[in-house]
């Protein structure tokens, strides 16, 4: 039967649950109202915790193969229903049906490998009178919260995870896009014993409600660094497990041996992908004096061809900002190009439309102080800076309160090691960016987060450690 994507509920003890109260996000492209769900209220967060914990009894005593054979057959579902969830995910991101259609895939990938991962159990000593090993338990109940630029892709990376460590999960999703979180909760229903995975969607208050939760044994949250301080302080009342992913000021370094023709087009891309609301993009591009003026010259060009308009249309590359209040936010900070004398050389102004549109905007060599190179535009705006003194560049790229990513392109790969070896970051890459993989951990330094999710680390954020000594004889 095809998913239904008219009615949404949230998703509790598995069954499909109403609240007397609804309330609906927007379509970003037409400002036209998505459908009604749910509002949950304490008592509907009550309840879920209540079957959590009552799931999590016999679930985390089930072997890892019997988890990973139910990740495998969800990720069937998922597969079955591909189509469905990413004409939804356009509809409520915003984003292009063809990078819709990349992240739910990116999806049913990570949960067919992360439950691929072993947990080890590792022998730590074995001598004639004692063993000790090390072996890993479940937290127990798991809380996913969700921000709205990969609703999709972040919630699986938190709710496989959990799952296969024999943890029972609640993915709270962002209320400004909530739509494709519950179909996920709802595919894994048939897959899944009651009470193991469910979603609860809601306004403003629920992923407070959820921190303050004392049956919930972690929370796995994604979202801007101001938030999680808040969720970190919440959480630390009942000494919750977090694991913060937060926001980015990627700096990208363009060497001056890089073949210009070869890399533009991907630069291009990794800058404005999803209108340049991903935590990993390239936020500020520095590139090397000698090559700057070609550079930009070409950069402009091939950015200018990028197509803006509504994410269901063939063509287009940039859709619109997600929601109203992201919309305002880029307004504000566009107003900077003017009051600080920036120069545009591309774009600049935003003018109002049907959806929240903004075109591409690139900014020729702006202060190294000046807001575009020191915020996190979360819209299709970009700094290119010059640099020509390696430590210098280096030192600006650190410069920054967020260390989430960066990355290096030269064809000599000794000499770009050598930069990169001294970038801070969760990731670094050589020659790309935005490079993500289920077996590789992914989280910030500094005030980029806590913690990592994915590869084998980010599995072991959703269990204890436990060393177990046993006396012989
Ligand atoms: P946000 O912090 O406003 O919201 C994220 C989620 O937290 C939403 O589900 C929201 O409802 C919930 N929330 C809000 N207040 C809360 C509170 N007090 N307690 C608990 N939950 C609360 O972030 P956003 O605007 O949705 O996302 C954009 C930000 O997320 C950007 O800064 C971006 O860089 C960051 N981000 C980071 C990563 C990463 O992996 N590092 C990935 C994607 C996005």
């Amino acid at each position: 039967m095809p998913l239904d994507t008219t009615t949404f509920h949230n998703v509790i003890n598995g069954e499909l649950t109403s609240t007397a109260y609804t309330r609906h996000s927007l379509n970003p492209a037409t400002k036209k109202q998505n459908p009604n769900v749910p509002i949950s209220r304490e008592e509907d967060l009550n309840a879920a915790v209540d079957a959590a914990k009552t799931a999590f009894k016999t679930w985390s005593r089930t072997t890892y193969d019997e988890r990973r054979k139910a990740c495998l057959a969800y990720a069937d579902s998922l597969e079955e229903n591909k189509d469905a969830l990413a004409a939804l995910l356009t509809q409520e991101q915003g984003k292009p049906l063809d990078q819709s259609a990349v992240e739910v895939g990116m999806a049913i990938k990570w949960t067919r490998e992360l439950p691929t991962i072993e947990i080890p159990e590792n022998v730590l000593q074995d001598k004639d009178d004692v063993k000790i090993v090390q072996r890993y338990t479940p937290l127990g109940v798991c809380a996913a919260i969700v921000p709205w630029n990969f609703p999709v892709l972040l919630a699986i990376g938190k709710m496989i995870p959990a799952v296969y460590t024999g943890n029972a999960v609640i993915v709270k999703p962002s209320p400004f896009t909530p739509y494709c979180a519950l179909k996920l909760a709802e595919l894994a229903i048939p897959h899944f014993p009651p009470g193991v995975i469910q979603a609860l969607s809601g306004g403003d208050d629920l992923g407070p409600m959820i921190t303050e939760q004392p049956g919930i044994d972690k929370i796995s949250f994604t979202g801007s660094t101001a938030t999680g301080k808040r969720v970190m302080a919440s959480a630390s009342k009942t000494l919750k497990r977090v694991t913060l992913e937060l926001g980015g000021n990627d700096a990208a370094i363009i060497c001056d041996d890089v073949d210009i023709d070869k890399v533009i087009p991907n630069l291009a891309i990794l800058s404005f992908l999803t209108s340049s609301q991903i935590c990993m993009m390239i936020k500020r591009l520095y590139v090397h004096s000698k090559i700057y003026d070609e550079f930009l010259k070409k950069f402009v060009a091939f950015v200018s061809n990028f197509k803006t308009g509504p994410g269901t249309q063939e063509g287009i590359f940039i859709g619109p900002v997600q929601n109203a209040m992201q919309y305002e936010k880029a307004k504000n900070l566009f107003e900077s190009i003017k009051l600080e004398n920036l120069t545009a050389a591309l774009g600049g102004t935003i003018t109002d439309s049907e959806g929240y549109f903004i075109e591409p905007t690139i900014i020729d060599n702006p202060p190294e102080n000046s807001r575009v190179v020191q915020e996190e535009p979360f819209a299709p705006i970009l700094p290119v800076l010059k640099w020509h003194d390696e430590d210098d560049v280096v030192s600006r790229a650190n410069a920054s309160d967020t260390a989430l990513a960066a990355s290096v392109w030269s064809p000599d790969l000794e000499r770009a090691s050598g930069i990169a070896s001294q970038l801070h970051g969760g990731s670094v890459w050589i020659n790309s960016h935005f490079e993500v993989s289920p077996f590789a951990p992914f989280g910030g330094h500094k005030s980029s987060g806590i913690g990592v999710e994915w590869g084998l680390s980010g599995l072991l954020g959703y269990m204890n450690s436990q060393s177990v000594w046993t006396r012989k004889g």
